[in-house]
């Protein structure tokens, strides 16, 4: 059981802006929106963490509920583009320990710095190719 401030959202003891919700989703206003409508979309099942032991049932329902959600969002805050993003483990960034998506509206000229992209050398690549072949053993 992972009990957290999303899990009182979900049980209604917290306020949130909801913006979406079924069965197995609930989607709401981040209250420190990256840009202007910078959404989560969390599951209601409060029994896991993040993308590490989230079933695939409910890691569906997110991501059906992402789908459904991203072109409005884009279209209600006039965004230029979402990014879709899911930070997992502390080191990731992850605060929250209950599994949630980010859908953030993006503008052009809005400022925020794209990650740094480095590229492989030598035989890294292939090294690492492998080590992810085996780990899916
Ligand atoms: P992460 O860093 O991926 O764990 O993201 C956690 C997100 O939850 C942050 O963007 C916070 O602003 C957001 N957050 C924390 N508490 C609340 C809350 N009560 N209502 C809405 N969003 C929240």
């Amino acid at each position: 059981m992972s009990e957290t401030v999303f899990s009182k959202i979900i049980r209604g003891e917290l306020p949130a802006n909801i913006v979406y919700e079924d069965d197995k989703v609930l989607a709401f206003l981040d209250i420190n929106p990256v840009n202007p409508g910078h959404t989560l979309v969390i599951p209601k099942n409060t029994e896991t963490r993040n993308i590490f032991d989230i079933s695939a049932e409910d890691w569906l329902a997110m991501t059906k509920a992402v789908h459904h959600l991203a072109a409005s969002i884009e279209k209600a805050t006039g965004a230029d583009g979402v990014n879709i993003m899911m930070n997992n483990r502390e080191s990731a960034g992850q605060v929250v320990d209950h599994p949630h998506i980010h859908i953030i509206p993006r503008f052009k000229n809005d400022g925020l710095k794209p990650w740094h992209h480095a590229a492989y050398k030598d035989d890294e690549a292939a090294d690492m190719l492998r080590k992810i072949r085996e780990a899916l053993q």
